[in-house]
């Protein structure tokens, strides 16, 4: 085996991108990236019942948007591809043949109506059918009829399968990666297909030839395939071919309760479990995507990291960069780890607030121009300067904002009925007199002006700003009021006074 260190992400392209699948993705890309090891990507697509249009593509736009792309797979072809299984196809068959002629395996000819059958006579002596070595000398296959008899049938065109022959009475050892020594007894394994007649391998056939093809040295994947592992080893044996490296990562639970996290989850449960938004491309239905809920993708690779492994120390913000440097397999739970929505957003905060107010205010401008709203970006980065810190997705920045990019047009009542007094619309009309007269209309110099104004008449402070605040913003909401003032500029400010006069008019 090479030492360089290869590993796999090995989706099949039956629909949107599961965050599970992006998790396994993630540490493969890790321990890749750590060993100076090639990260591989490959289509498993031998499955075409279950082929979905334009799930491949997902896969790929979801693994560049979480930054965490492959350096060997559909469309980057090296010495190892094609990628695609289905383009693999002719090469499997000399291994299923491989492990007839060592008799590993053997042809079988029950028909789909006969398993059921044998299953449903179980089923009412309370048994479960297992195609193994219980039954298998009494079934239709090349273990039961003679080779005249087998070759006969596969002359006339008899569909058949190829079965792996699993051992019986055999204590399997072999080790996973994070769950240690591992001790699996044969006998209860079954006899699974591994080939068809269609010429189609199965997963199992094609995932072993295709590992060991692509020189893998370290199979890092869900806890889901942990049922697999003691076939696969087995394989790897029978072909003699030395065995890669197992790491069966923990299940990802719902939030709350017990229970794997579902594709369908998410926006029953009010978050998305897909990476980008899918279509659905028969029903149409459309699945919400951390990338156009406005999620950055930091935030969400941060947050997968977690869900799992931790780094052993106080550290919570990790780069994919820094996450390369420390991530561990030995420091990945057996425990299946619980999503937490909340965390992926508090994530988000922090990297919404680590991130350049220019590029925040670029992309602010993308949704001010959804609205009709023209400003400059110089303006929109002040905005954001100010803010920023309430908001945890760019989005937020019209809600904590909007007041710097349309004059109100309607006043809360609540807030009005309290602040806005009988007195308050001559008081408005002579505080527009001392802010007239404000040259250098900037926030702290207004600051001043007003606040001896209102010193000077002795009353309270809250008598002007209140009804001030909802003079600019329609509401008590906002940032420091005279940073909106200076923002927007003295004509504006006077203006959305002399409005507020108006329209609330007592
Ligand atoms: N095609 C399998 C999947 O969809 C791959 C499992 C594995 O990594 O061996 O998850």
């Amino acid at each position: 085996m090479s030492s360089k260190v290869r590993v796999r992400f090995a989706p099949s392209p039956t629909g949107p991108l599961h965050i599970g699948g992006v998790r396994t993705a993630l540490y493969n890309y890790l321990f890749a990236k750590k060993h100076n090891g090639d990260f591989i990507l490959r289509i498993e697509d031998t499955d075409q019942n279950r082929y979905v249009e334009g799930a491949e593509q997902y896969i790929i736009d979801s693994l560049n948007w979480c930054n965490i792309p492959y350096d060997e797979g559909p469309g980057k072809e090296k010495d190892c591809g094609p990628y695609r299984q289905s383009e693999r196809k002719n090469l499997y068959k000399e291994y299923a043949d491989q492990l007839i002629e060592s008799g590993n395996a053997y042809y079988a000819f029950d028909t789909a109506e006969s398993l059921d059958a044998h299953r449903k006579e179980h089923e009412a002596e309370g048994k479960t059918f297992i195609y193994n070595w219980h039954n298998r000398e009494k079934l239709k296959n090349s273990l039961a009829l003679s080779s005249e008899e087998v070759a006969k049938r596969i002359e006339k065109g008899e569909h058949y399968v190829i079965r792996f022959k699993a051992p019986k009475d055999e204590i399997l050892h072999t080790v996973d990666e994070i769950r240690g020594e591992m001790e699996i007894d044969t006998s209860i394994l079954d006899d699974k297909v591994l080939y068809k007649s269609d010429g189609m391998p199965t997963y199992h056939l094609a995932n072993i030839v295709d590992d060991h093809l692509m020189k893998i040295t370290h199979v890092i994947r869900g806890e889901e395939w942990l049922p697999s592992l003691a076939l696969h080893v087995l394989l790897y044996r029978s072909l003699g071919w030395e065995s890669p490296k197992f790491a069966h990562l923990p299940l990802i639970l719902k939030p709350k309760g017990k229970g794997k996290l579902s594709k369908r989850d998410g926006d029953k449960l009010g978050f998305p479990v897909f990476p980008l938004e899918w279509k659905d491309p028969n029903s149409g239905e459309i699945a919400s995507g951390y990338r156009e809920d406005g999620y950055f993708p930091e935030a969400v690779t941060n947050m997968l990291a977690f869900l799992g492994w931790n780094p052993g120390t106080e550290q919570e913000f990790f780069t994919i960069e820094e996450l390369t440097e420390v991530f561990d397999l030995k420091r990945v739970h057996k425990a299946g780890a619980k999503f937490d929505p909340e965390k992926t957003k508090w994530f988000q905060q922090h990297y919404l607030q680590e991130s350049d107010n220019s590029y925040i205010a670029s992309e602010f401008l993308k949704i001010l121009k959804t609205k009709n709203i023209d400003a400059t970006l110089e303006y929109t980065k002040h905005v954001v300067d100010l803010v920023k810190e309430r908001a945890i997705f760019i989005e937020d920045i019209w809600e904590q904002g909007f007041y710097f990019f349309v004059n109100p047009t309607s006043y809360d009542p609540k807030n009005t009925k309290k602040a806005w007094k009988e007195t308050t619309n001559e008081l408005m009309k002579e505080l527009i007199s001392v802010l007239k007269n404000i040259e250098d209309f900037k926030a702290d110099k207004v600051s001043e002006e007003v606040k001896n104004w209102i010193k000077s008449k002795e009353i309270g402070f809250g008598k002007v700003m209140q009804p001030l605040r909802i003079s600019l913003v329609g509401s008590l909401q906002g940032v420091d009021i005279f940073q909106i003032a200076e923002a927007i500029g003295k004509d504006k400010t006077i203006y959305r006074i002399e409005n507020a006069i108006q329209i609330i008019k007592k």
